[in-house]
């Protein structure tokens, strides 16, 4: 009875997601090597990893729901008990990851050494969507002075420059930025926020697939309201975690990837932005979402946006409760564990399937 007992403890509903295994998504050759890579360098202790509390609460008492990620990397995922927040922890060093992105990051993600042309378009694609969410919101307006951050090689502030607004973009990567600058000729640069010197308050801050990378997001959002006017607006865009069961077939072991440091929800990214002195002014689980300094003391933006799931930040643009939503993202991630094998079925997943179609028939 009592070893019983103890095997049925360890056997948690994410048992699945628990020691190595195979990747759960497709790679090519150069992606299968630059997993070897990290691999290797994590085993040999290249690469460091250190433990870290939860970025909203302060907890260190957690549950552990994974132990890699889509690619089959060692990738320790905590689900806090005091807030509900998922992060990586132990994650890898500020110094490990610096490594990681000047070397395996873009090829292991992208499945190619520099940036291309395809890349690039998926880039302005990204940029449309981009605009028409804002413009759903109602809060595009006309030559606005844009600034992204984690901008790669520029297609999305290329978008919005054909629409007839100024944009600067800023990245790490410096051959994504070069190929920007040189092909597009784009004003790209190779610094962070914190270093870049504006000679001017930025109308719009983009962050499309960034902030779930930065390993200390309240102080990038400091970084931002220090930059920030009462008119402008933030647009952050993360994988939500409460996305699963659209974007990523019920299955968390799509979602997991090694460079991700938090897995937001639109809860725990509003709670950590209004920590930093904004306030929601638009936002859905998928997560696309619009912020805005509080202390602006404007009404907030009504949207036109036909979407139910759009969350609006409301007239007083009020700080939500304090956050915690342990129960909710529990119950969310072990029902879609229990039930993935429904997607087929669901809407998301006969979607899937008729674009797969669409693509084999049109070759
Ligand atoms: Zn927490």
């Amino acid at each position: 009875m009592g070893s019983n007992a103890i095997f049925l403890s360890a056997m948690s509903v994410f048992s699945r997601c628990m020691g190595p295994g195979s990747p759960s998504i497709s790679l090519n050759a150069l992606q299968l090597q630059k997993r070897d890579a990290v691999n290797e360098k994590v085993e040999k202790g290249i690469y460091g990893f250190e433990s870290v509390p939860c970025a909203c609460c302060g907890s260190t008492e957690t549950e552990q729901i994974a132990e890699r990620d889509r690619y089959g990397l060692y990738f320790s995922v905590q689900l806090c008990k005091g807030c509900g927040m998922v992060y990586t922890s132990p994650r890898m060093t500020d110094a490990a990851y610096g490594e990681f992105y000047d070397n395996e990051y873009r090829p292991l993600y992208v499945g190619s050494e520099r940036a291309t042309d395809v890349f690039f378009a998926e880039q302005r694609n990204q940029g449309r969507r981009i605009h028409d969410f804002l413009r759903g919101a109602g809060v595009m307006r006309d030559a606005m002075k844009i600034v992204e951050v984690g901008c790669g090689a520029g297609g999305i502030l290329d978008f919005f420059r054909s629409e007839g607004h100024s944009v600067i973009g800023i990245d790490l990567g410096s051959e994504y930025v070069a190929y920007g600058r040189d092909v597009h000729g784009l004003d790209l640069r190779v610094c962070m926020l914190k270093d870049l010197a504006l000679d001017f308050t930025p109308d719009l801050v983009i962050y499309s697939h960034v902030m779930e990378h930065i390993l200390h997001p309240l102080d990038e959002m400091k970084s931002i309201a220090s930059v920030s006017g009462a008119d402008t607006l933030v647009y952050i865009e993360v994988p939500g975690l409460k996305n699963i069961h659209k974007g990523y077939s019920m299955d968390v072991m799509k979602y997991y990837q090694n460079a991700h440091s938090y897995h937001f929800t639109l809860g725990s990214l509003r709670y950590l932005m209004e920590s930093a002195g904004f306030g929601l002014v638009s936002g859905t689980e998928y997560v696309r979402s619009i912020f805005r300094l509080k202390w602006a003391g404007k009404v907030g933006l009504k949207g036109d946006n036909n979407d139910a799931s759009v969350v609006s930040g409301g007239d007083s643009m009020a700080p939500s409760d304090v956050y915690n939503e342990y129960n909710s993202v529990r119950n969310y991630l072990v029902w879609n564990e229990r039930y993935r094998w429904i997607f087929p079925m669901t809407v998301s997943g006969l979607k899937q399937r008729a674009k797969r179609w669409k693509n084999r028939l049109l070759g």
